[in-house]
């Protein structure tokens, strides 16, 4: 199958029984696109850390869309959870979803500032781990995606160890690799990220960089912008507004 195939076949595959089903008819960005050209879109992402209220829905909605492992150590995309502490310890947590997962309690007097950072993959602009795939199942896409084709992919965990963001992890029943695709099945039909759509906070702002009225390109021009660990030159295309300078 070539690399053409792939993407078609990806657009066939909104799952049918979605959570997200009835949320992408009335999704902002409107209608399938039969005639989607890519070379005329540059995918990103806006992470507006002030604004993330911690609830964990984006973790839950990727998850069902996107069929991840139902366990707590496989995630497309997490949220951690800082806490500065008066003495200058930071500490750093995954926040669990779930019946009965509540946050850890810290004394009020001992926090000097807490926040959340929403995580996922970076899709960068020069990405490590597209240069390590062996077998070139890890790809760019023309409107700026990382993608993987799990029919290539042998497991061999190259880019596991080559991202320096550890987003990625080996899907255990295919065994192939596994990261965030910013839901390109969606996004390709003009939908929204199944994160983005859930954000209750509205702390995930996902557009097109190539278009002036995209709310991305609003968000880059209203905002100081920073992207995790920018001397490693991988070039981001999540971009944070508000990051504190703990966050890696
Ligand atoms: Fe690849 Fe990691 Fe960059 Fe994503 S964040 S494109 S997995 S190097
Ligand atoms: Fe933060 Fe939005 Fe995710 Fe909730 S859904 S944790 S507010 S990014």
């Amino acid at each position: 199958m070539d690399r053409r195939e792939f993407l078609k076949g990806l657009l066939l595959s909104i799952p049918a029984g979605s959570a997200l089903a009835s949320l992408a008819a009335n999704a902002p960005l409107g209608r399938a696109s039969p005639a989607y050209d890519p070379s005329k879109h540059l995918y990103g992402m806006g992470i507006q850390v002030d604004t993330c209220i911690g609830c964990g829905r984006c973790m839950v909605a990727c998850k069902i869309e996107n069929g991840v492992p139902d366990l707590p150590i496989y995630y497309r995309t997490w949220v951690e959870r800082y806490i500065i502490q008066t003495d200058d310890n930071v500490i750093v947590e995954t926040i669990e979803t779930g019946p009965g997962k509540t946050p850890r309690d810290f004394a009020e007097k001992e926090i000097l500032r807490t926040f959340f950072v929403p995580k996922l993959c970076n899709q960068c602009k020069k990405p490590p781990c597209v240069q390590v795939c062996p077998v070139e199942a890890t790809f760019s896409t023309e409107d700026g995606v990382v993608l993987v084709d799990e029919k290539r992919c042998i497991g061999c965990r190259y880019c596991l160890q080559a991202c320096p963001y550890g987003m990625r992890y080996i899907h255990p029943v295919r065994e192939t690799a596994d990261k965030c695709t910013f839901c390109y099945h969606r996004i390709m039909r003009g939908l929204l990220p199944a994160c983005v759509e859930v954000c209750p906070a509205q702390a995930r702002i996902f557009g097109d960089l190539h278009s002036p009225a995209s709310p991305l390109t609003r968000f880059k021009r209203f905002h100081k912008i920073d992207v995790l660990k920018p001397a490693l030159n991988t070039e981001p295309k999540v971009l944070y507004a508000d990051l504190d300078g703990e966050v890696r």
